[in-house]
């Protein structure tokens, strides 16, 4: 189990955005952490301060260079994410909700279950290594599978065939059109053609009723793959 160190809800997004704009290993600055939470930029230098201050210290913060997230920090942001991981599969699986659903409500329910509801969520699941969308649940260790190579589909180039790996966005909107679409993971997709000025594709599905699409890069975004070699 993750020793359990009490943050608020506030906390724990931040830990989690620093933890998403920190994949690469490059400091996060403070209006890309404003950005991705939707607050001023102020407000980000003064939870940051404080992260930085909390025993143990969750962030390494310099004023111009940005932040990273401490062990500490990144123990308590996989705490979070297995927790979002954990709630988005059991409403997918157990309670019915649909795949574009589950993110909006994992959202809020991550800050509120406790250790042993999380628990009881792992077992009931039979640990699950993988949410609805395809992303990995980091174990109860904090240990997170490696990428698996993926990439987005804006950058695959016509002519090249992939597997749909996950589907990422904070927009339900989006995940509700792209789940319409028949875009989810495990669904092979062939790229016809790929316009160079403005980046829309035009894809073919694979085992799939739905035909030909055309998306916006927006969307290929949105939608991460595994090319694969002919
Ligand atoms: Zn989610």
């Amino acid at each position: 189990m993750i020793a359990e160190q009490i943050l608020t809800r506030s906390e724990e997004d931040y830990v989690k955005a620093i933890y998403n704009l920190t994949l690469e290993g490059e400091p996060a600055s403070t209006l890309r952490i404003a950005t991705s939470l939707s607050v001023a930029p102020a407000s980000v230098t003064n939870m940051l301060q404080k992260l930085a201050e909390a025993q143990p210290q969750l962030v390494l913060y310099q004023k111009h260079r940005g932040v990273l997230l401490t062990e500490a920090g990144r123990l308590a942001a996989m705490r979070i994410i297995r927790r979002h991981r954990l709630i988005e599969t059991f409403l997918y699986e157990v309670m019915g909700y649909s795949w574009e659903q589950v993110h909006a409500e994992a959202e809020v329910l991550e800050h509120v279950i406790s250790p042993y509801f999380e628990e009881r969520l792992a077992i009931i699941l039979s640990e699950p290594i993988l949410d609805p969308h395809g992303e990995p649940i980091p174990n109860r260790n904090g240990e997170i599978a490696a990428n698996d190579g993926a990439v987005q589909l804006s950058q695959v180039q016509a002519g090249q065939r992939a597997e749909i790996s996950r589907v990422i966005s904070n927009d339900q909107a989006l995940l509700a059109y792209i789940c319409q679409s028949g875009l989810q993971p495990g669904i092979a997709v062939n790229v016809l053609t790929r316009n160079p000025l403005d980046g829309t594709l035009q894809v073919a599905l694979n085992d799939s009723d739905q035909g030909n699409q055309v998306l916006g890069e927006k969307i290929a975004g949105a939608i991460w793959v595994l090319v694969k070699l002919h």
